[in-house]
């Protein structure tokens, strides 16, 4: 009998929660760096970039783009670490990957949903790249550093085939 998902999730938890228990539970990642990526399965930043536990603040979602939704956590989070007294110096990583589902969604069908999604127009789309990832990548770096001030923001782009990380930007 296979289990359901949850069920199995449940069942590697049970056999991590000692260690977890063990871990520092201080609030500060230990990197300082949030890392925005796409919500890809093959692309999760513990496996792609070794993140280990309380390393970093991970922010997902179609892409890992920087959108209204990302803005906005980013505002909330920039709250909270205010609230916490954190040290700062935080740096912000954004990876997108090749293979991106997100390419498949170019056809004339989808122009509403993505524009939407990518806080523009349907016109506007053209001005937003989406099949290719390094132009995406490079999009949303500048669009990142241009709300961020000094915040440093380092752009990546993970080859899903070879299973390397190139530093773009
Ligand atoms: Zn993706």
């Amino acid at each position: 009998m296979s289990l359901l998902a949850s069920d199995e999730l449940m069942v590697r938890s049970s056999q991590r929660s000692e260690r977890l228990r063990l871990l520092s539970h201080s609030t500060e990642p230990a990197l300082k760096a949030v890392v925005l990526t796409c919500a890809d399965h093959r692309v999760d930043p513990a496996h792609v970039l070794g993140l280990e536990p309380n390393d970093a603040v991970v922010l997902r979602n179609p892409g890992g783009r920087v959108t209204g939704d990302v803005v906005r956590s980013l505002l909330v989070l920039s709250a909270v670490a205010a609230v916490e007294q954190l040290s700062g110096g935080v740096e912000i990583i954004v990876m997108h990957h090749t293979d991106c589902g997100m390419s498949r969604l170019g056809g004339p069908e989808h122009r509403g949903l993505l524009a939407d999604y990518l806080g523009t127009t349907a016109d506007g789309l053209a001005e937003v790249p989406v099949i290719d990832p390094a132009l995406s990548l490079r999009h949303d770096v500048a669009a990142l550093r241009a709300l961020v001030g000094t915040t440093p923001v380092i752009g990546l782009l993970f080859d899903v085939g070879s299973g390397t990380v190139h530093r773009l930007e």
